[in-house]
């Protein structure tokens, strides 16, 4: 059996890149960060049979769990930079970790981000991330909604729940959202002026949108199209989609449509404190839940 050290040097001490910021890289007993800039984190947990399936490739394993974790940066209208990893498993090997470790390097890649360092010991299979990121200007916060917004989603619902089933049916490849979350890194340089509250949808639409509209003190209208979700109107308590949820303000409409075809305007901020659905007939549809609950099926 090899020792924790064997992994941590052989695989991941490989992924952390020295910089200004990050001046040290993995080794020490911390890891240091020199930034003169005001940073913003957050922290992701993903339990093996919880988050995603116990048979998971390593590989789609680290890829999903880093890029649900730096999800939140995007959200508050950061750029990511860095995160820290702890790894509890119940029976590290070579091949575990050659996987895991080359999703880590495709991810840190398409994001350009930097692995600084993390905690590896024995137990269930769960990934736990912390990430760094450079703070905007104007932070995106859940608490800006003001009733007469218009609210936006910066891509359709839907697709987390399809790739998991074409995961399930071996439709598993490199483009599946489920295995590899596509986030919006290029839209947020011009979306983050525009905006007056945003949340990533990470358990579903109707409930990420009234942590806005509950933040906020106030209540919405979705009025319910073909064009907003994949496959029907249960993509819209489906989660794991990590598109962004925002509001804004009706003079940018047209602004904010134009910045990319798949964004769309789903329905507008009201007084109250309830989200309501309505179809084109302005007939409200309900929802037996909102969306996906860690603590609901125990
Ligand atoms: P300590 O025992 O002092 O907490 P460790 O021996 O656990 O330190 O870790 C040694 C170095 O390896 C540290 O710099 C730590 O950040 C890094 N490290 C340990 N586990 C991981 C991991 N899962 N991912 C990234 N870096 C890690
Ligand atoms: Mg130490």
């Amino acid at each position: 059996m090899e020792k924790e050290h064997h992994f941590i040097d052989k695989y991941l001490k490989p992924l952390s890149i020295k910089s200004e910021t990050y001046p040290t890289g993995i080794g020490d007993d911390c890891a240091v960060i020199d930034s003169g800039e005001r940073l913003i984190t957050s922290k992701d947990i993903s339990v093996s049979g919880v988050h995603f399936p116990k048979e998971l490739d390593p590989y789609f394993i680290a890829y999903r769990s880093v890029a649900i974790a730096i999800s939140d940066i995007f959200a508050m209208g950061g750029t990511p930079t860095a995160y820290l990893l702890g790894i509890t498993h119940p029976k590290p090997n070579d091949s575990w970790f050659e996987s895991f470790s080359r999703g880590l390097n495709d991810f840190n890649e398409d994001y350009d981000v930097n692995l600084i360092g993390g905690d590896l010991t024995r137990g269930e299979l769960n990934i736990s991330i912390t990430v760094f990121g450079q703070a905007p200007d104007n932070l995106l916060t859940r608490k800006g909604a003001n009733i007469g917004d218009l609210i936006f989603i910066s891509d359709l619902l839907g697709k987390g729940k399809k790739g998991l089933i074409d995961y399930r049916e071996n439709r598993d490849n490199d483009t599946n959202h489920y295995l590899k979350p596509k986030l919006p890194i290029s839209l947020m340089p011009k979306l983050k002026q525009l905006v007056t509250s945003c949340i990533d949808v990470s358990d579903g639409l109707l409930i990420d949108l009234k942590r806005i509209c509950s933040s906020s003190n106030v209540g919405a209208i979705i009025h319910l199209s073909e064009d907003i979700y994949i496959t029907d109107e249960h993509d819209l308590i489906a989660g794991d989609d990590y598109v962004l949820c925002f509001t804004a303000t009706a003079e940018f409409k047209e602004k904010i449509l134009a910045l990319n075809s798949s964004i769309k305007m789903i329905g507008q901020i009201e007084e109250g404190t309830k989200v309501k659905v309505l179809n084109k007939n302005n007939e409200e549809i309900k929802f037996k839940k909102d969306g996906w609950e860690p603590f609901e099926s125990i």
